[in-house]
């Protein structure tokens, strides 16, 4: 049982649509950094093809003849980058995964310092960006979208981190636990728990083809971000409701002090109409809260994720040996 008596085997994660153009240098550079590693761990290499319109699938296919360490899943359709990773991460068998963009933007390189961490004994190493080769546009939202998200955001989410990072064993296994649909990964591994730390990398530009994150998908994925680990926006409402209430009592005031004082200014029928339109204002909105507190409850509740994890079960020896006698 004891880990450093056996070798230990670590999966390489690569989520793939229309990667064509790179799939090979990713493989021999990956190939290449881990080689002085190859006599203390087991490399194995996990491809996801997330229904590529490009060559990619055959390229991989061919891989997997000339590397017997390949593994190729052929999703069925684009299913977007986090669900070809959640596929890699059901199917994966290893002590550690490391998930990487197939687009050499995550430096091969990294990996290695990734594995080092994780021999200290962190159960999740995430690489974060010191910097980052993308458009003016890019970087600057996602700058807002990790302040807003911090902001928001129910767990500490680290901030300019992607996918990419070392995941052991038992926090594979706790993911394997959440099946919410629109999900963010990122997220979710920070709501784990665990020991987590943080290696600091510069990213790379993508070295060919193209982007599959368009403006259309980041946006649903910075929605799936900010909904999936905050009822801020639900909250929203309450705090209107109380504001709008507040306004309209000062209005319902200001209409009964006319009525009473200068009658003459007010035309008739005035003081019924406006009372009962801030009222009901005030109420509906309050209302509108009442029920958002329900659906926020009920959305968790949907979500349904494990209630918690354990890390670990210490006991004294004596209830170790019950234990042990009651099992068998
Ligand atoms: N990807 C995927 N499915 C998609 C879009 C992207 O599997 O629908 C993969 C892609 O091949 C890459 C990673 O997800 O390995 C990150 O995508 P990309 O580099 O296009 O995103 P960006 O770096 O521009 O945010
Ligand atoms: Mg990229």
């Amino acid at each position: 049982m004891h880990q450093n008596a056996q070798r230990r085997r670590i999966t390489f994660l690569f989520p793939i649509y229309n990667e064509e153009e790179n799939i090979a240098l990713l493989h021999s550079t990956v190939d290449h950094v881990i080689e002085p590693l190859a006599d203390r761990y087991d490399f194995d290499f996990l491809y996801v093809d997330d229904g590529s319109r490009d060559g990619s699938l055959a390229t991989l296919t061919e891989l997997a003849e000339r590397d017997a360490r390949v593994t190729v899943i052929e999703l069925a359709r684009n299913f977007g980058h986090q669900l070809a990773v959640t596929a890699g991460l059901d199917l994966a068998d290893a002590d550690a995964v490391i998930i990487m963009d197939s687009d050499l933007q995550d430096p091969p390189r990294v990996a290695l310092e990734l594995i080092e961490r994780w021999e200290q004994g962190y159960d999740v190493v995430y690489a974060q960006r010191r910097s980052r080769q993308d458009s003016a546009f890019k970087k600057l939202t996602a700058g807002v979208f990790y302040q807003v998200l911090r902001k928001l955001a129910s767990v500490d989410i680290p901030k300019n981190t992607g996918d990419f990072r070392l995941i052991d064993r038992k926090v594979v296994d706790e993911l394997r636990k959440y099946r919410e649909r629109d999900r963010f990964l990122r997220g979710l591994v920070a709501y784990i728990g665990f020991k987590q730390t943080a290696v600091l990398f510069d990213r790379d530009k993508r070295h060919a083809g193209v982007t599959g994150y368009p403006l259309r998908k980041m946006l649903r994925f910075a929605a799936d971000g900010i909904l999936g680990f905050s009822v801020a926006p639900l909250r929203m409402i309450t705090r209107l409701g109380h504001l709008i209430s507040l306004l309209s009592f000062v209005g319902i005031l200001y209409v009964a002090g006319v009525k009473l004082f200068a009658p003459e200014t007010a035309v008739p029928g005035w003081a019924f109409m406006t009372i009962a339109m801030f009222f009901l204002g005030g109420i509906q909105i309050v209302m509108l809260g009442v029920l958002g507190s329900y659906v926020g409850r009920t959305y968790s509740q949907v979500q349904n994720r494990p209630l918690y994890g354990v890390a670990s079960v210490r006991t004294g020896t004596l209830a170790a040996a019950e234990t042990g006698s009651a099992a068998r």
